[in-house]
């Protein structure tokens, strides 16, 4: 029997599958669409008060049941392994390889939260001895420590299925703080979704940990993840997805009569500056990389380097010829969804529309694929049309011709808050270099240099963020153990008796 045909279709709210009144199809790019249950507020309601439930026990856990805990669901999903990646590669159209490369990923993240709690470091743990002595008046008792702060919201992304989704990023980092999940599943991988929500509960029961602790509910309507980011009960959002949809829940959060934080990792269009003497002596061979890094995963990633900024002149020219060729030999890739094409093919309008812009390499989107396109502009035409700077999803790279260091400046102060940015450079390139560094760094949340951005680290040194568009809270990393941050905030303990301190206080 086909693996998929198990899927069910429910919800999973407070330990109950649960269906609805309405379904809505999946859209798969392989295979047979399936009904999934149509979620509603109600729903979302029913799982806030679980979730709500479960803090009072799960949010005074220790540290050690929830690394068993984030342990035990890291093992269930392998033990799905398969059946995640046949129904997660034929949902998305992704290569099964990158789903099983993700699902390691997202498995190593579930195990590295586990262990890093095991540490107290993250715990902030600060004491200031009471000085009774102390003139004019005597100094009391004062210790602080990072708590939990209540049932979180998290919204997956549709080209990141397993690592930014169900049992994702997010979701471990709230779990291991001490944080019960509501997951707004993505409507493009329903079926991937609910193998990995049936994982978690598998782990709630070995584990015996409270049922609410975990709910997922599917959607592919609005009013789903609108009523969980204004659920009373629900105390911080965890989001990755578009700028549009990003914006208009974090509005909501701030709207709220009580405001919550919204961490919202939204888009980038990671600016790559080649300085003279690189593209003069490497033109050719990063070009052919830039190519790979800007269609790997048809250029469905936040982090998918969108524009090269190269100077005028023999090496520049040289360097957009390369990457045509290297781009012109990569045929038509299935995209997510639908909607993904159609925003593609709008971007590319949008960036083929300004006056000024030339088309190197023309290509074709059509309903579920496209090809990679390439575009080029000076730099004066880049610096009058800010609407170049915003990021077109999938495989289209621009190149902007910078006529020297000064307009490289420039380029580089006109840019939006951005996840990444990086510097191909010799050691000749370093006073330009030195120029641009101050600037990129008030611009981005991780500068490279001669790599690409593609290809996110999850290590405790690690920063996926940046500032506004490319996140709503340039405080914030949503990759790396920093993460758990979101999900804590700080409580000091004034004069407490030592017998009725938390336990990691005494
Ligand atoms: P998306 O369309 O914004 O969807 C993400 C989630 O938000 C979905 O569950 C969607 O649900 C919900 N949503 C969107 N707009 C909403 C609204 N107005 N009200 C309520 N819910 C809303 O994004 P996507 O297409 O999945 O992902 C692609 C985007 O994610 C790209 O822009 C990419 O750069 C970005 N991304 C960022 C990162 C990062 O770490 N910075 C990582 C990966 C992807 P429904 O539409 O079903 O309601």
């Amino acid at each position: 029997m086909n693996k998929q045909s198990n899927s069910h279709g429910k919800h999973l709210i407070g330990g109950q599958w649960v269906g609805g009144t309405s379904t809505f199809m999946s859209d798969p790019a392989r295979g047979v669409a399936r009904a999934y249950s149509v979620g509603t507020p109600e729903h979302v309601d029913q799982a806030c008060k679980a979730a709500e439930d479960a803090f009072w026990t799960y949010g005074y856990s220790t540290r050690a049941e929830r690394t068993r805990f984030l342990h035990t669901i890291a093992d269930e999903i392998e033990q799905r392994a398969d059946v995640i990646t046949e129904v997660g590669s034929a949902e998305t159209g992704l290569p099964e390889a990158r789903l099983q490369g993700e699902r390691g990923r997202t498995v190593n993240q579930l195990r590295l939260f586990g262990d890093y709690i095991q540490q107290e470091g993250y715990l902030d743990l600060k004491h200031d001895h009471p000085l009774p002595d102390r003139k004019p008046l005597p100094r009391a008792d004062l210790r602080i420590m990072q708590q939990p702060v209540g049932p979180v919201a998290v919204f997956g992304s549709s080209n990141f299925p397993l690592a930014f989704s169900t049992a994702g990023g997010d979701t471990a980092a709230a779990l291991a703080a001490g944080c019960p999940v509501i997951v707004k599943g993505h409507p493009s991988h329903p079926g991937t979704g609910e193998i990995v929500a049936e994982a978690i509960h598998a782990a709630i029961h070995k584990c015996g940990v409270h049922s609410g602790v975990f709910s997922f509910i599917h959607s592919e309507q609005h009013d789903v993840g609108e009523a969980l980011v204004e659920h009373p009960l629900v105390c911080a959002v965890g989001f990755t997805g578009s700028l549009v949809g990003g914006r208009a829940l974090f509005n909501r959060c701030a709207a709220r009569p009580v405001p919550i934080p919204f961490y919202g990792e939204l888009g980038s269009i990671n600016p790559i500056f080649l300085l003279p003497t690189a593209i003069d002596r490497r033109g050719v061979d990063i070009a052919k990389a830039w190519a790979g890094s800007l269609t790997l995963g048809v250029g469905q990633f936040c982090t998918n380097p969108g524009v090269a900024i190269v100077p005028q002149g023999a090496a520049g020219d040289t360097f957009t010829e390369a990457t045509m060729k290297a781009l012109s030999e990569i045929g038509p890739q299935t995209m997510l969804n639908k909607g993904i094409v159609a925003a593609f093919c709008r971007g590319r309008d949008r960036v083929a529309g300004v006056a000024g812009v030339s088309e190197v390499l023309a290509s074709a989107c059509e309903e579920r694929s496209a090809t990679p396109h390439l575009y080029e502009a000076t730099g004066d035409v880049w610096l009058e049309n800010r609407s170049l700077g915003e990021e077109v999803f999938g495989p289209l790279g621009l190149v902007v011709r910078s006529s020297g260091p000064e307009q490289s400046i420039e380029i580089a102060r006109s840019l939006e808050g951005q996840l990444t940015a990086t510097l191909h450079m010799e050691e000749e390139d370093s006073e330009l270099a030195s120029r641009l560094m101050p600037i990129l760094r008030r611009k981005t949340g991780r500068l490279l240099a001669n790599g690409f951005p593609t290809g996110v680290e999850v290590t405790e040194a690690m920063i996926h963020g940046g500032p506004y568009p490319a996140s709503t809270n340039f405080g914030a990393t949503s990759v790396g153990t920093l993460s758990i941050r979101r999900f804590l905030r700080p409580v000091c303990y004034q004069n407490i008796p030592e017998a009725i301190l938390p336990e990691d206080l005494r």
